[in-house]
C-alpha cells in the first residue's frame, strides 16, 4: 500500500487543528505534528486563562462545520452583541450592534485553550487523523508527486501536502525558504484577567487613549479580560506592580464604565509586532494562521484571519481530493494564496490606519475621533465594517 499521506499539518494550535479536522472529516489521511503536549482537559470550575480570542461568525461556522463547536462548554463562552469604540474623552464614539444585521450576536469570546481542546477532541473521533506530539520537522524535501518531511525523532513522512500552522516563529516557513516582512510597533500590551463588581455586559469596547488603546473583552459572569497597550517601558513597569497596585492603576486609567474591580487574577504582556510571509505557498506546501501573518491585535482579528485561511485552504484541497485530483497540486494552492493574501493585506492596512491615526500626533488623533463620530451616523459604512469584521 502507498504510505503517502494526503496531508501533514505542522502545528496543532487552533488553526492547524481546524485544518486537520476539516481534512480528516472529508476522509483524507492526515498527520498532525505538534511540538508540545496534547491539550489537557479543562475542569468546569478552572479560572479563566489569560489568552482569550473573539470568534467571529465565520470562525464559529467553521468550528461547527468541523464538529468542534459542541465541545466548547456554554459556561466558558461569552456571546457579545455590541462593539463600541471611543476616543480618550469618550465623547466621540461608534457603536455596532448585531441586531442591526439581524443577528443574535457578533460572536463569542472564548479562551484559546478551550478552542484548541475542543478541536483536538474532535480529531480523536476522526480515524483518518494521526496526531504526533513532542515532534517537529527538521528537513523538507519537495518533489514532483509528493514531498518528504523529516521529523526530529527520526521519522520520515511522505505527503502530498505540507501545511505550516506552527505559529509566528514557523520553522516550516523557514524550511520552505519563505521570508517575512516584519515591523515592531514599539508598543507592548498588558493583558489582565479581572473579577469585576458588576457582571460584564454583552458588549466589548475599546478606548483609544493617546498612548495606545485600552480594551475590555467580556468573559462569562463577573469576569473580563483587559488589554492595555502602551510603550514597552510603561507596560513592563505596570506588569511588575503587586496585585493591589495594579488593580488601582486599572481603575484609575480605564473608563468609569468598567465599574469597580474586585481582583486582578492574572497578567502577562506581549510585544506588538507585525509579520507577513512574502508568499503563502510553495509547491506542495501552504502556510496558514500566524505562520503566514501576525497582525496588530487591536481589532481582535488575528485568529479569525487564521480560521479563514483554514476554511479557504481546506475547501480547495478537499475539492481536489474529491475529484480525484492532486490535493497538494498547483491549482488548490495558488487558488488559496490568491484568495487569502489580499484579504490579509486589507486587514493589515486597516490596522496600520487605526494604529497611526490613534497613536499619532494630536491633530491626527482629533481627525480620527471626528471620523468615528461621522461614521457613527453613516449606516451604510457601519454595516460594511460590521460585515467585514464578521468575516462575511
Ligand atoms: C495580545 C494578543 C491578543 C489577541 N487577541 C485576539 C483576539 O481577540 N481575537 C483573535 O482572533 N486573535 C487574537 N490574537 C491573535 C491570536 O492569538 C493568534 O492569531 C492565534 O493564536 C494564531 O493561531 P495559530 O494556530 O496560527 O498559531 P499558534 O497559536 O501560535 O499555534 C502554533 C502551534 O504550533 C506548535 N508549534 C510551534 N512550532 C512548532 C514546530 N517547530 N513543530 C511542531 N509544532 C510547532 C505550537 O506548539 C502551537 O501548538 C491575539 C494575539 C495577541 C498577541
Amino acid at each position: 500500500m502507498d504510505d503517502t499521506l494526503d496531508a501533514v499539518i505542522v502545528g496543532g494550535g487552533m488553526v492547524g487543528a481546524a485544518v486537520a479536522a476539516a481534512l480528516g472529516q472529508a476522509g483524507m489521511r492526515v498527520a498532525l505534528v505538534e511540538g508540545g503536549a496534547p491539550p489537557a482537559a479543562i475542569p468546569d470550575d478552572a479560572p479563566f486563562d489569560l489568552r482569550v480570542s473573539s470568534l467571529n461568525l465565520a470562525s464559529r461556522r467553521l468550528l461547527e462545520e468541523v464538529g468542534a463547536w459542541s465541545f466548547i462548554p456554554e459556561s466558558r463562552r461569552c456571546p457579545f452583541r455590541h462593539i463600541e469604540a471611543s476616543d480618550a474623552t469618550e465623547k466621540r464614539h461608534i457603536r455596532f450592534s448585531a441586531v442591526d444585521l439581524e443577528l443574535p450576536d457578533f460572536g463569542f469570546f472564548v479562551e484559546n485553550r478551550v478552542i484548541r481542546r475542543a478541536l483536538w477532541q474532535r480529531l480523536a473521533e476522526l480515524p483518518g487523523v494521526t496526531t504526533l506530539c513532542h515532534a517537529g520537522p527538521v528537513a523538507w524535501v519537495p518533489g514532483g508527486h509528493r514531498s518528504l518531511l523529516e521529523l526530529d525523532d527520526g521519522r520520515m513522512l511522505a505527503t502530498r501536502l505540507v501545511v505550516g500552522a506552527d505559529g509566528a516563529g514557523s520553522h516550516t516557513r523557514e524550511l520552505a525558504g519563505i521570508a517575512t516582512r516584519d515591523e515592531d510597533y514599539g508598543q507592548r500590551a498588558l493583558i489582565t484577567n479581572v473579577r469585576t463588581r458588576l457582571p460584564q455586559q454583552d458588549v466589548s469596547w475599546q478606548r483609544f487613549a493617546p498612548q495606545g488603546p485600552q480594551a475590555m473583552l467580556p468573559l462569562p459572569g463577573h469576569y473580563a479580560s483587559l488589554i492595555w497597550y502602551d510603550t514597552a517601558e510603561a507596560t513592563l513597569a505596570r506588569e511588575a506592580l503587586d496585585d493591589e497596585a495594579l488593580r488601582l492603576a486599572i481603575e484609575h486609567a480605564f473608563p468609569a464604565r468598567l465599574g469597580g474591580i474586585e481582583a486582578v487574577l492574572g497578567r502577562a504582556s506581549f510585544p506588538i509586532r507585525r509579520r507577513h510571509a512574502e508568499r503563502y505557498v510553495r509547491p506542495r506546501l501552504a502556510l496558514v494562521g500566524d505562520a503566514a501573518h501576525v497582525i496588530h491585535p487591536l481589532a481582535g482579528q488575528g485568529l479569525n484571519l487564521g480560521m479563514q485561511d483554514a476554511e479557504a485552504l481546506s475547501r480547495r484541497v478537499i475539492t481536489a481530493f474529491r475529484s480525484q485530483q492532486d490535493p497538494g497540486g498547483r491549482a488548490p494552492l495558488t487558488g488559496y494564496a490568491r484568495e487569502r493574501r489580499p484579504q490579509t493585506l486589507a486587514m493589515i492596512a486597516a490596522m496600520e490606519t487605526f494604529h497611526h491615526v490613534f497613536t499619532g500626533a494630536a491633530p491626527l488623533r482629533h481627525a480620527g475621533a471626528a471620523g468615528m463620530a461621522v461614521a457613527e451616523r453613516l449606516e451604510g459604512a457601519k454595516r460594511a465594517v460590521m460585515r467585514h469584521a464578521l468575516g462575511l
